[in-house]
């Protein structure tokens, strides 16, 4: 078996898997590792289940001629990505940012395919292994992908782009999130910079938030000249109005020389820009403001991403998915804003935000404090060494609270629920 076999043998059985409890017949079984498994252990097992290659790369594994052992695993279905990338000559969309990637994601795909056949990251695939997968996902029908792509540290868009290839690109924004692996803000715009420099590289499109003056900054540093804008102000290829968020956001936009207007079930002023981004590339792939409109309209949050739930006793912003400084100022401002006779935040810690995570706790604290809210409980380490300082009910762990909510629940109140994945907050809901 070489790696030529292995491309020869994926055009034609183009399904890869890298979990023994999911092979399906035929596929090729890529034994990647993780800080707490090795899955060149579980090689012997996938060809057993039915894989018809596994990918090892630890000699001893390399058991039989369905084994491919190779330098690095990890590489080698990288490479097996791109290969096939190349064989795609569709256009795709690289998605990066702060916030908001997985939502710009979701309404670019829901406004795309009311024309196209498209292709979207699944979820949140966007790290180094989710984009390989993502880019082995896209079929020959596909006539447009959009590809989300994370990145907690310096050179990993760069790896990424290599990879998906984008011939278009989005960054949403640029924010306080992984300040630790980035290394602070200037980091941060370094690190999503890395995108527009490859999209300079490859003559690519630009999308750019003309409202935003870091992405501006950051777009005319990089020496971009293919750019499309949306934003607030006359001039951009979109230029949008936020007519209502509360609690769904409405807007009406321009294209160069028809005016429209959509409700879309999303909650969160901060979406407003999500959807001028999803409106402009819809525009710029040549789809009429009724297509745009429709794949707005029916889109439906299901991923507690600025999701508006009622539940027996109240209603609920289920934001629990993450959480940065960014996202939570966001947040806090939208719920300052909606219209509810009793409002209640339920916050929990912000996670990798390293030496600044400290002070960004207390200005959120704070934040939440000035946001005419009637409860507000803090959850976490962090939040928790501000209890003396701040107005709030104060929890160390999500256990603790959900205790204190079954013998004081909250009833009748607009609540937010949101935190780092790692704080589980879902855990709450039930609660409330
Ligand atoms: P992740 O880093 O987890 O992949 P993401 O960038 O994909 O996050 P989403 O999952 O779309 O972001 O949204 C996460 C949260 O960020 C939302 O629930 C909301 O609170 C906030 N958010 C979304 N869009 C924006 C925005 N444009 N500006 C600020 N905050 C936003
Ligand atoms: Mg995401």
């Amino acid at each position: 078996m070489t790696t030529e076999r292995l491309y020869d043998y994926y055009r034609e059985n183009p399904v890869i898997s890298t979990d023994t409890r999911n092979i399906s017949p035929g596929c090729i079984f890529f034994a990647l590792k993780g800080d707490l498994f090795n899955a060149n252990e579980f090689a012997a097992q996938a060809i057993e289940k039915g894989a018809a290659y596994a990918v090892v790369d630890e000699e001893k594994y390399a058991t039989n001629n369905q084994c491919l052992l190779v330098e690095d695993v990890l590489s080698t279905l990288q490479d097996l990505a791109r290969h096939h990338r190349k064989q795609l000559n569709i256009p795709v969309i690289g998605l990066t940012g702060s916030n908001g990637k997985t939502t710009s994601k979701e309404l670019v795909n829901a406004v795309l395919a009311e024309r196209y056949k498209t292709f979207a990251t699944f979820g949140n695939l966007n790290n180094h292994i989710g984009v390989p997968l993502s880019i082995l996902s896209i079929t020959g029908e596909v006539q447009i992908a959009v590809i989300e792509m994370g990145a907690n540290h310096q050179k990993e868009i760069e790896l990424l782009c290599t990879i998906a290839q984008p011939t278009h690109g989005i960054i949403t924004n640029v924010g306080m999130a992984h300040l630790d692996g980035f290394g602070g803000f200037d980091g941060v715009k370094k690190g999503k910079a890395e995108l527009y420099a490859y999209l300079k590289e490859t003559h690519g499109y630009t999308f750019i938030n003309r409202d935003n003056p870091y992405l501006l900054e950051m777009s005319t540093a990089a020496g971009l000249n293919k750019l499309i804008y949306y934003g607030t102000e006359n001039g951009n290829t979109i230029k949008g109005e936020l007519k209502s968020s509360d609690p769904f956001i409405e807007v009406d936009w321009t294209n160069h020389d028809v005016s429209s207007s959509v409700k879309t079930n999303l909650t969160g002023s901060y979406n407003f820009e999500n959807i001028l981004a999803a409106i402009c590339i819809g525009d710029f792939f040549d789809m009429n403001p009724e297509e745009i409109n429709t794949g707005l309209a029916n889109y439906q949050p299901k991923n507690n991403r600025s999701q508006l739930t009622k539940t027996e006793k109240n209603t609920v912003i289920c934001d629990f998915y993450n959480a940065n400084p960014s996202s939570m100022t966001a947040a806090l401002k939208n719920i300052a804003v909606l219209s509810a006779d009793k409002k209640t935040a339920i916050l929990g810690d912000m996670f990798e935000l390293g030496p600044e995570s400290h002070g960004q706790h207390e200005l959120i604290a704070k934040q939440a404090n000035e946001s005419g809210l009637d409860e507000i409980i803090f959850i976490g380490k962090d939040f928790y060494s501000f209890k003396d300082n701040f107005k709030g009910t104060f929890f160390e762990s999500p256990a603790e609270a959900a205790a204190y909510l079954q013998e004081n629940p909250v009833q009748d109140h607009l609540v937010l629920l949101k935190g780092s994945r790692g704080m589980k907050l879902e855990s709450l809901l039930q609660y409330l």
